[in-house]
């Protein structure tokens, strides 16, 4: 029984000879690439090169298929990646690192192996957040930057190597932390003393939800604009995401497509009390000790009408419906949320 070729961690004892010998499924399967589906240019020639089955999917995608919203990639929000601060802080805070383990070289985007080890064998100071970014700050003004992406988490193990593990850090009162992403998509930042106070995705960064003001957040979003569209750009409100905003609409009955020009004055006030009070819900219903995300296998649905199409709405028992406004699906109840013109 030799080790996979691919991944050299795998304990996967199932060697595949089909296809790539020496891999094990696990590495096969999160290579494969679906094949394409629609008719662009060339699409017919890539796909009679194509290896797999004309529209073939890989495990992970089918998964993905199951979940109600389309197919698109899941990304945390705000709410997730602030549960994920508070376990953090509370298995790590006040302590430094014993032990750090590299488990995947991929997962370090930015600094070096010796960096990280630097870094984050020194106390840590606090876990912050920002919009939908986490970071540990450690002594001596380094810093440790997640991204968690699709499927990326952190959990507390008695463990070093979990499923999925691609960084462990060993605290004393806690157990191992590991960095987890079973699509290898997340990674980690180290930066050196001085280089967080640049990080560039943070200076462009608007306000929190929790401190915009209402002529702060008009200000921002220019009339002729669709106010999904401006409450997306994270330049104009920090970690609003695409559920947050069907939730947000569904609780203030506007309809999905309102233009910020349409917004009277008190509907301006009442989405900036509403924004601080949803997250602190869905924060509250998501502490967990590892945070779940929906498309995965036993994920389960907390929002009123995000991912419910075809489900009666809370309020007035019509079907949600869902439509795609700046790209992305809104839910929505067409009883509650008609066109403000209307
Ligand atoms: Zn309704």
């Amino acid at each position: 029984m030799g080790l996979c070729r691919r991944r050299r961690r795998s304990r996967c004892s199932i060697i595949s000879g089909r296809g790539r010998p020496g891999w094990c499924g696990w590495a096969i399967s999160a290579t494969r690439t679906p094949t394409p589906t629609c008719l662009f240019r060339g699409a017919r020639k890539r796909r009679s090169l194509s290896r797999w089955r004309n529209g073939w999917r890989s495990a992970t995608t089918m998964l993905l298929r199951r979940s109600p919203e389309e197919r698109r990639p899941w990304m945390p929000e705000l709410a997730e990646v602030e549960v994920a601060r508070r376990n953090v802080a509370s298995w790590w805070e006040g302590e430094a690192a014993a032990e750090v383990r590299l488990l995947d070289a991929k997962v370090l985007k930015k600094g070096s192996e010796r960096e990280l080890e630097e870094a984050m064998l020194r106390p840590l100071v606090a876990m912050r957040r920002r919009g939908k970014y986490l970071w540990a700050e450690l002594e001596g003004g380094w810093a440790v930057m997640f991204h968690f992406r699709m499927t990326g988490k952190i959990s507390c193990e008695t463990t070093p190597e979990p499923r999925f593990a691609r960084l462990a850090w060993r605290v004393d009162k806690a157990g191992w932390l590991t960095f987890k992403d079973s699509r290898r998509l997340g990674h980690v930042e180290v930066l050196a003393p001085g280089k967080l106070e640049r990080y560039d995705a943070l200076l462009r960064m608007g306000k929190e939800p929790h401190d915009i003001t209402v002529d702060e957040l008009r200000d921002a979003a220019s009339d002729t604009r669709q106010l999904k569209s401006a409450l997306l750009n994270q330049g104009v409100v920090a970690g609003v995401g695409n559920i947050a905003i069907s939730e947000l609409f569904w609780r203030l009955q506007l309809p999905p497509e309102v233009r910020c020009g349409e917004l009277s004055q008190a509907q301006w006030e009442a989405l900036v009390e509403e924004m601080p009070r949803y997250f602190d819900e869905v924060i509250e219903r998501s502490m967990a000790d590892e945070i779940a995300y929906m498309n995965e296998a036993g994920g389960e649905n907390i929002f009123e009408v995000y991912g419910r199409k075809g489900e009666a709405c809370p309020r007035c028992e019509e079907a949600i419906e869902r439509v795609k406004v700046a790209g992305r699906s809104t839910y929505f109840c067409p009883a509650c949320q008609p066109p403000l013109s209307a």
